[in-house]
């Protein structure tokens, strides 16, 4: 950061330093289009105070042209006499009307209309100082000579000679206008004016100098061209391409030039939007993401507190429950005989009721402890996870008479070992439970790689699920079939999909009513696991 008052001071003399080179440099009018009745030259040095206001305001080009960037015209056109009164104050104010705009846009900042834009307060400005010509410089130049130049003696301005001015100031203005434009879109230049840093500032400098160039390459081609192919002149090539040109290749070259100017300003314009909208749409994309992140926290809090809710709840009740049903088995065992037929019913549903209720307790209490242990994460063999799910099922297996094939090889997979065992010993009791009346399951268990997982299938000759349900029955409590068909809790399915979850895995089922079910489960394998915590990986995509 420069500090301001050192600021300041730096931009007083640069201002002061631009307008007495301006000074020196108008006397050195530079031609931009020479005709027999036609010759357009351009005051190159009000380009310096211009440059000065239209960066920093109307104070410091107001400073710049009194020092000199708009008073050569004093000398230069003395011959007008009076005249010279309007003629040449009328480039001071010139520079004034940039440097308010330019502070107008500065402080209006992007709400800035098109018509704020210098090229269009120009046409006003314009109106103004051109009608003053026709009516304040012509009175003036009527009171020729002036005394301290009697031999002005001309006192009579025609309307055409008007006319022929008018249009060169037009001419020359925005071509003057145009460069500044362009040099102050230029990376070195803005930051020599310690102007704010633009957006897409290195594109801007790249395609204005690159058009600037490209104008300049076409001027020195026209100039070979011409010097080799059509002239007879003897000049050197270098006389050629800068100084000795005809007047129809000088309108046309610098015709090139004004051509790749304003093609550069309008490339650079648009790469400039383009590069802020792309901002707008990174900073828009941040704070999406913190968002996101933000309510993420917020409902993994959410979640927990309900889990604790559960968790504690569930506890609570179990004691009480025990009891209640402890005594009512103890009344029903020894107290049966005082009950009639009726109340001896009542009681075998009050019972029942209770063992029901404790299965529930017990599956919440489960639901809610998978995610409360510490999780780990490290190879499991799937191989001994089937073992311990089917050495903890025997007894369904041979009360069912069920059969559960298992694949010769099963790679291990990535994840914990009590959240994997859990997973399977639900999805194989279900599988022994949901068989078909009168037919014995049979469970076969196969798995596929996929792309760097592993998908382990139980597939199951069932009951079969509808399509309807494949995602419902793994929310928590949803049930298909009444306790006497198939007693059941309806948390087995849940709890799945939530060690899965935890694993960074995912569970789905593919079945058909009457044609059996397909649960699969999708695992990091062993060998591609990078993270050394389980549960990094949120989703895995198919
Ligand atoms: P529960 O078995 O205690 O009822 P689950 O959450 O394990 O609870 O299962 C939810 C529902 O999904 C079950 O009630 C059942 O209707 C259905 N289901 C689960 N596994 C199977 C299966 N292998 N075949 C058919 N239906 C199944």
């Amino acid at each position: 950061m420069v500090p301001g008052n050192y600021r300041i001071t730096t931009k007083v003399m640069v201002s002061i330093l631009f307008g007495l080179s301006a000074f020196i440099l108008n006397f050195h009018a530079i031609n931009f289009a020479q005709f027999v009745e036609f010759k357009a030259s351009i005051l190159l040095g009000l380009l310096f105070p211009l440059l000065i206001s239209l960066a920093w305001g109307w104070k410091f080009g107001l400073l710049s042209a009194l020092a000199g960037g708009c008073q050569s015209m004093w000398w230069l056109w003395r011959t007008d006499g009076y005249g010279v009164f309007y003629a040449v104050p009328v480039f001071t104010l010139w520079i004034l009307w940039h440097g308010i705009w330019a502070d107008y846009r500065k402080n209006k900042g992007p709400t800035v209309k098109w018509y704020h834009s210098m090229y269009v307060v120009e046409l006003i400005f314009r109106i103004f100082s051109e009608a003053g010509f026709y009516t304040i410089f012509r009175w003036l130049v009527s009171f020729n000579p002036p005394p301290w130049n009697p031999d002005i003696i001309w006192n009579h301005v025609s309307y055409s000679w008007i006319h022929f001015v008018v249009i060169k100031h037009l001419v020359t203005a925005y071509i003057l206008m145009l460069i500044a434009h362009v040099l102050l879109n230029i990376g070195p230049f803005r930051k020599f004016f310690m102007m704010p840093h633009k957006p897409g500032q290195k594109s801007t400098t790249f395609v204005v100098s690159a058009f600037l160039l490209l104008g300049i390459f076409l001027w020195i081609i026209d100039s070979v061209v011409v010097h080799y192919a059509f002239s007879q002149s003897t000049d050197s090539l270098l006389t050629a391409i800068t100084s000795n040109i005809s007047p129809r290749d000088l309108f046309v070259r610098n015709l090139f030039l004004l051509v790749c100017l304003v093609s550069g300003l309008l490339v650079s314009r648009f790469l400039a939007e383009r590069h802020a909208a792309n901002q707008k749409i990174r900073e828009l994309n941040r704070d999406l993401e913190l968002r996101v992140h933000q309510r993420t926290v917020q409902l993994e809090e959410t979640n927990k507190e309900l889990e604790d809710f559960v968790y504690s709840v569930s506890h609570d009740l179990r004691a009480p429950l025990r009891s209640i049903s402890g005594f009512a088995e103890i009344i029903n065992r020894r107290h049966k005989s005082f009950l009639n037929e009726e109340g001896q019913h009542y009681f075998d549903n009050i019972v029942k009721a209770g063992r029901q209720m404790g299965d529930l307790i017990d599956d919440l209490l489960k639901f809610s402890r998978l995610g409360r242990k510490a999780i780990t994460s490290e190879n499991v063999s799937l191989d001994d996870v089937f073992k311990t799910a089917i050495k903890t099922l025997s007894d369904e297996i041979q009360k069912t008479d069920g059969r559960i094939n298992l694949p010769e090889q099963i790679p291990d997979i990535q994840g914990d070992v009590t959240l994997t065992t859990h997973i399977f010993i639900n999805l194989l009791e279900n599988a022994l439970k949901y068989h078909q009346p009168n037919l014995p399951p049979v469970i076969n268990v196969s798995f596929e790689m996929k792309n760097q997982d592993v998908v382990v299938s139980v597939a199951d000759n069932g009951i079969g699920i509808a399509p309807e349900y494949h995602e419902k029955i793994f929310n928590i409590f949803q049930r298909l079939h009444s306790q006497e068909d198939y007693p059941g809790t309806g948390i087995g399915l849940a709890s799945v999909k939530k060690a899965a979850h935890i694993m960074g895995g995912r569970v789905w089922v593919e079945s058909e009513p009457g044609k059996g079910s397909v649960f699969k489960i999708r695992f990091l394998t062993a060998t591609t696991a990078q993270t050394g915590k389980a549960g990094i990986r949120l989703n895995i995509d198919d």
